[in-house]
């Protein structure tokens, strides 16, 4: 099916950008890779008059580390780039696990960590990682910039804090101070090319004294929005845990398990996504403990 007709402009800085989508207001629409507003856009679903392209302009395609302040990922930085990325495997291997189960190799080409981000789907793969690093989102529009927490930037299914005249132009992760681990699990219902019917991400930081500092459970696919669970934090939050068969991880689990909110539908039932929820929550704190013992 053939794209319906716009007009197309590639901006070389983001005030450019910026005064572009300040000026066609709602007719116009920003692109990164283009694998889910062209995808929209054959669907007849969105008809933009305006395409702003973001493409063009430098420094937005990757990660770097920003003294003293922490990782700075460009939007454009693609989820291949994302799980291939020596810097992301090495401070932030949450990310790069996520990244790595997005769509198919093709997908990943294209699909921007932006385009991501602002998309909102509930089952998003790199929501949860960065969710659980505490990222934080660097927004741009003609009233100057702001940046918020990731976790209030979602507010439903495929909406955000974002307004229409806004860039995302930086995604913040903060400075991790100790030693830490991270694991990510997705379960669809077939191996490749797959939406998760349910995914966790975790983020575990020790204490000097070998007790959990930091604990940090997102979920996705469960709920309008992908979630983080506070009351997996508060049961693991200075904790010493004996091994990692310790309990604490099943009663983090049910924890996580029980703020789930999900619904049934053709892919899978509430009742098994929220058994499912405990089971990949289980995992992926036990993954990363014992990533964590290997460390210390
Ligand atoms: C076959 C297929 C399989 C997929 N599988 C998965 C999967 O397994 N997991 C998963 O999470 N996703 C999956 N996706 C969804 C998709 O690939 C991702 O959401 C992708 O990361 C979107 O990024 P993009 O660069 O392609 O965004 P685009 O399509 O270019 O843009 C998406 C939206 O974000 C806006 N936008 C983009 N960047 C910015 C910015 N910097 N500032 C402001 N607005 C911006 C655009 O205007 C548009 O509204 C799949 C998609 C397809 C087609």
């Amino acid at each position: 099916m053939l794209l319906p007709k716009f007009d197309y402009h590639a901006p070389t800085t983001i005030d450019e950008a910026c005064s572009m989508l300040g000026h066609y207001g709602a007719k116009a629409k920003i692109l990164a890779g283009g694998t889910d507003l062209l995808v929209h856009m054959k669907k007849r679903l969105l008809s933009p008059e305006q395409i702003i392209s973001l493409n063009k302009i430098e420094g937005l395609k990757e990660a770097f580390s920003q003294n003293g302040t922490g990782l700075v990922l460009g939007p454009l930085s693609t989820a291949a780039y994302l799980a291939d990325s020596r810097l992301i495997q090495e401070r932030i291997s949450v990310l790069a696990q996520g990244a790595s189960r997005l769509g198919s190799p093709l997908i990943r080409n294209r699909a921007t960590v932006g385009g991501n981000l602002i998309t909102a789907r509930p089952a998003s793969d790199l929501a949860p990682p960065l969710l659980v690093l505490s990222a934080k989102v660097t927004l741009k529009g003609p009233r100057g910039e702001r940046t918020l927490p990731l976790e209030d930037f979602f507010l439903g299914p495929g909406q955000t804090a974002v307004q229409a005249d806004e860039i995302l132009t930086k995604i913040l992760i903060p400075n991790i101070q100790g030693i830490s681990a991270g694991a990510y699990i997705k379960l669809g219902t077939r191996k490749a090319l797959e939406i998760s019917l349910v995914n966790t991400a975790c983020f575990l930081e020790l204490a000097q004294d070998g007790s959990i500092k930091l604990a940090r459970v997102a979920l996705g696919a469960v709920a309008p929005i992908p979630l983080l669970t506070p009351s997996v934090s508060k049961i693991l939050a200075g904790v010493k845990p004996k091994n990692m068969d310790d309990p604490v991880f099943r009663e983090a689990a049910r924890a996580a398990a029980q703020e789930s909110k999900p619904i049934t539908d053709h892919r899978g039932s509430a009742d098994y996504r929220r058994y499912m929820v405990e089971i990949l929550t289980w995992r992926t704190l036990k993954n990363a403990y014992s990533q964590l013992m290997e460390k210390v």
